[in-house]
């Protein structure tokens, strides 16, 4: 953890440690837990934020919890969250209704690199709800198709009904050099697209993997094995980027609860390269 002058300590105004108020504009329901918020700002600036980056939303005598930010970077006037109903805050968040007001910090954290993208292939490769903090990055995929090669989206989840956002999904593969495969764990009795782990869906890639760049979310054991098929697929590491959840605060670098060997999550990350945490990920709970 960095030392904090007295001074810093004294502005965390400035620092992001100040909730703005946001107003829910609309609460969609994804699935049976999982919501979108589209969230206005009450007053001043719209949020500006770059793919990959999260804030902290905050209901009043609830508590605050870290979001990744799912909606297109290009639309600054609404900011879209796509949140799992877990515990006391998420819940309360999920059962927002139009109209209501919460508090939003950020945006927060290092970004997806998209600029690494340029004349090369982006790969998306999301587990479950690891879809809702790469969509940003899709969306600024398909604004700059002139920049990238070919876009490929490998998504897994646990059942067909467990797919987020279905209809983008059919949307997007309909677009000229986008690649959308999906695969479920577990099939029910009309499902006649693949049943396995999201990995196998590496195996179907027409690409490069010398000229590709991969992005990939979900729970920690799928990125695990992720990044140990892409390497087997040809993929260096260094151009396999990750993202982390873990328990955080403050989300400014200061009070070390997400902190993971030598990262402090909000504030190194959440997105990290391969190699920078492939270690420290396959250590069991750290
Ligand atoms: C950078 C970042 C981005 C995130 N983005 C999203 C997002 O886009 N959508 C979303 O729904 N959630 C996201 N999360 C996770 C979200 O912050 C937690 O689900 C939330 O803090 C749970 O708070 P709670 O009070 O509702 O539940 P709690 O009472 O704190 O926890 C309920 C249960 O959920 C588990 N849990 C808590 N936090 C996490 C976590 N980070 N990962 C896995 N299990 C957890 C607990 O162990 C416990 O079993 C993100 C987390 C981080 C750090």
């Amino acid at each position: 953890m960095r030392a904090v002058s007295a001074d810093e300590a004294t502005s965390s105004w400035d620092l992001g440690m100040v909730p703005r108020p946001f107003r829910v504009r609309k609460n969609r329901r994804e699935l049976n837990d999982v919501v979108t918020l589209e969230l206005e700002p009450e007053s001043g600036e719209p949020m500006a934020f770059e793919p990959g980056q999260f804030t902290m939303l905050y209901l009043h005598g609830i508590g605050e919890i870290p979001i990744s930010i799912s909606g297109d970077p290009s639309h600054e006037g609404v900011l879209v969250q796509t949140i799992r109903s877990v515990g006391a805050v998420s819940e309360g968040f999920c059962n927002l209704s139009e109209g209501d007001m919460v508090g939003v910090r950020g945006p927060f954290g290092r970004p997806w690199p998209v600029e690494k993208t340029d004349g090369k292939n982006l790969l998306i490769m999301a587990g479950g709800l690891g879809l809702a903090p790469v969509r940003p990055a899709v969306y600024w995929a398909l604004q700059n198709m002139d920049r990238i090669k070919k876009l490929n989206i490998l998504y897994g989840a646990r059942t067909p009904d467990d797919a987020l956002f279905p209809s983008q999904l059919l949307g997007w593969e309909a677009v000229d050099d986008v690649k959308v495969l999906l695969t479920v764990d577990r099939p029910v009795d009309d499902w006649y697209g693949r049943v396995g782990v999201v990995t196998d869906l590496i195996a179907d890639l027409d690409i490069d993997p010398q000229e590709t760049i991969a992005m990939v979310c979900g729970p920690d054991v799928m990125m695990n094995f992720t990044i140990q098929s892409l390497r087997a697929w040809g993929l260096d590491g260094e151009n396999v980027y990750v993202s982390l959840e873990r328990n955080m605060k403050c989300a400014i670098g200061w009070c070390g609860h997400c902190q993971m060997g030598p990262h402090i999550i909000c504030h190194d990350g959440p997105v990290f390269s391969a190699p920078e945490v492939a270690e420290l990920m396959s250590v069991w709970e750290l």
